[in-house]
């Protein structure tokens, strides 16, 4: 029973990990996530239901497409294996529960846009949100969710103030402040500034995504403050 729990938990994440190498490259072709079919990049057959799941598929056909035999790059099998153990590891040092599995798969949901795109879109955070003020009440809850719903709803990306950091970067702060409190929201933002700062540094970039890192930071402070 054991086996079964930790393979589950493991096939969770390494199917997860496939949906985020899909919206990676669905996104930066500007493609939805859903359709088209997923195809193989070859020969573009659409590809049947059981060529979809991770792992099994590429073991069964041997790593080629089933219609043209084209080699599929062993990176995505690998990305598959390593989303697993990632899945495994993190839910072994974190005590599990509903909301921190919401926010990390909200979170590296919008990681991956933020990575492909330079731009997310946030209005997934509303119904999460909304569901979690309303089940458990407070009024600074509240009020940082009249301000998430405020700039979900309007553009403010021309002000000169989301000229240092992104309008949809403040949203997703300020949707961790509502799920995780303030002040470990600040650490996170700490983290994860000081994470990207040393990324800065070292690449000398000028801009970054900051999503990923805030993914980073929360990852951090889940494992170190339980
Ligand atoms: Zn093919």
């Amino acid at each position: 029973v054991i086996l079964l729990y930790f393979s589950l938990i493991f096939y969770f994440g390494a199917c997860w990990g496939s949906f985020l190498m899909a919206t990676y490259f669905r996104r930066q072709r500007h493609l939805s996530i859903v359709t088209p079919r997923s195809y193989c990049d070859f020969c573009q057959t659409p590809l049947p239901t059981y060529c979809l799941f991770p792992i099994f598929s590429y073991a069964l056909s041997h790593g080629r497409c089933v219609f043209c035999g084209t080699s599929i790059p062993s990176t995505s099998y690998l990305t598959e294996i390593l989303s697993g153990l990632l899945w495994l590891f993190i839910m072994q040092c974190i005590s599990p529960s509903l909301l921190l599995i919401v926010s990390f798969l909200i979170l590296s949901f919008l990681a991956t846009e933020d990575f492909a795109l330079r731009q997310i879109d946030t209005r997934i955070l509303i119904f999460p949100a909304l569901i979690l003020t309303n089940w458990d009440f407070n009024f600074t809850r509240f009020g940082l969710l009249i301000l998430l719903l405020i700039l979900i709803l309007n553009n403010f990306e021309k002000q000169s103030c989301f000229q240092w950091i992104g309008q949809g970067d403040i949203e997703v702060i300020i949707f961790l402040a509502l799920l995780w409190g303030i002040p470990l929201t600040s650490w996170i933002v700490l983290l994860a500034s000081m994470i990207a700062l040393v990324t800065m540094l070292l690449t000398k970039l000028k801009t970054l995504p900051f999503i990923p890192y805030l993914l980073i930071g929360f990852i951090f402070s889940m494992i170190l403050n339980p």
